[in-house]
């Protein structure tokens, strides 16, 4: 017998520390892409554990891999080989053209050791070449170094002193990039779309110039693919779609479809700056996160899953623009490829919080990024019906919103 929801607040309320806002429904279980509640409630989930649970919930082959995983050894350290671990690591490096990969247990820790294999390379060649340049508006993660990676005051605040020689340019603006990166550029530290900044994504050949100028100044060009990896963009890697290779990129979310796990992966040049003892990990990588990891890695990077991103997402797409078009005072604009998708709100009456809060009533789970964008990224099992369901309901609630 479970308690009732109100039961749960309580407790919960009085025990977890208040850091988020939430919402008040008490999730139990899910399937594909839906959700249900302790009270039975059925909720199409277009937010995936914000773009975590790429394969959708309780996915057959997921909860088989991990269960039997779970029979064999859930954990081991990195002091051992495991075989689930050496296929992931060699899965990703095929896939992204690097040569090594490096596990975590969540994007601020893959962005963390990014951070630091790259500090560690520059300064093998100089010991000054220390500024990594991030973007305005990026999301990077809740360590200190990560936050500060983040060029969002807000999450700088009150914790100073805050790690040193970060500096920030506006995205897509490559004049930006150019005043201020130099020959003691370490990294430029880019989200390759960013996500929880608004959905934005990038411009003609912003991606390429700025891989241009950090071959012009020895620099490394980091990629965050934390939320718009694993498929979401329609390509495994979204650089893929711009035409650009980074010397690093990190992986989370989505990687292993909701078990925690994070990584970056390298070139060989760069790994060099790393020897035993540098970096590592207790948990990271372990081999039940890694079963769960290769189901993502054998699932996601094959051309019949990648186009149904593709189509689905254009589906989608074309359906927020109609909803733009019938609510133009409401919508200024909808950004995003593939399955990561944004709606900016304008005048709309409703706030972006309370839009989220009326879908939820109608069985409809999305959410506002930024306070004013509508941010969609479902599991990419997600078929037009789906989406059909979720646009209805937002049909709806922008209606009253007017
Ligand atoms: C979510 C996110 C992170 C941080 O990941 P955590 O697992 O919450 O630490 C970093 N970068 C991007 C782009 C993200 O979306």
């Amino acid at each position: 017998m479970s308690e009732t929801q109100e039961k749960v607040f309580e407790r919960d309320d009085k025990n977890y520390l208040p850091v988020f806002n939430r919402y008040k429904i008490v999730l139990e279980h899910g399937e594909g892409a839906y959700v249900y509640d302790i009270n039975g409630k059925k909720y199409v989930d277009f937010l995936a554990g914000i773009a975590v649970n790429v394969l959708g919930h309780a996915y057959p082959p997921l909860v088989d891999a991990v269960s039997k995983q779970a029979t064999k050894l859930i954990h081991v350290s990195n002091l051992y080989y495991t075989e689930p671990q050496a296929n992931a690591a060699e899965k990703l490096v095929k896939l992204s053209g690097l040569d090594r990969a490096f596990f975590a247990n969540s994007g601020a820790e893959a962005n963390e050791g990014a951070i630091k294999i790259a500090r560690k390379f520059a300064h093998s060649i100089d010991a000054e070449k220390s500024q990594i340049i991030t973007a305005w508006d990026s999301f990077h993660g809740r360590t200190l170094a990560t936050l500060t990676a983040t060029g969002q005051p807000k999450y700088h605040k009150g914790f100073e002193p805050l790690p040193g020689a970060f500096d920030y340019v506006k995205y897509n603006d490559i004049a930006d990039l150019e005043s201020k990166i130099s020959d003691k550029t370490c990294a430029v530290m880019l989200e390759t779309i960013q996500g929880e900044g608004g959905v934005y994504t990038p411009k003609g050949d912003y991606l390429k110039k700025v891989r241009e100028l950090c071959d012009k100044h020895g620099a490394l060009l980091i990629l965050d693919e934390i939320q718009c990896g694993i498929g979401r963009s329609g390509k495994f890697f979204a650089y893929e779609k711009y035409g650009v290779k980074p010397d690093i990129v990190t992986l989370a979310k989505g990687l292993a479809g909701g078990v925690p796990i994070g990584a970056f992966i390298v070139t060989e040049k760069v790994a060099q700056a790393f020897h035993a003892g540098d970096h590592g990990t207790t948990f990271g990588g372990n081999p039940l996160a890694c079963a769960a990891a290769n189901v993502v890695l054998d699932t996601i990077p094959n051309e019949k899953f990648l186009s149904h991103v593709e189509e689905v997402g254009a589906y989608f797409k074309g359906k927020l623009i109609d909803l733009q078009k019938k609510y133009s005072a409401q919508i200024s604009e909808v950004r995003g490829e593939g399955l990561i998708l944004g709606l900016q709100l304008s005048n709309s009456k409703l706030k972006g919080v309370e839009i989220v809060n009326e879908c939820m009533k109608r069985g409809a789970i999305i959410n506002c990024t930024v306070g004013t964008v509508l941010r969609f990224v479902p599991p990419l099992i997600i078929d037009t019906a789906q989406v059909d369901e979720v646009i209805n309901i937002l049909d709806e609630v922008l209606e009253v919103s007017k």
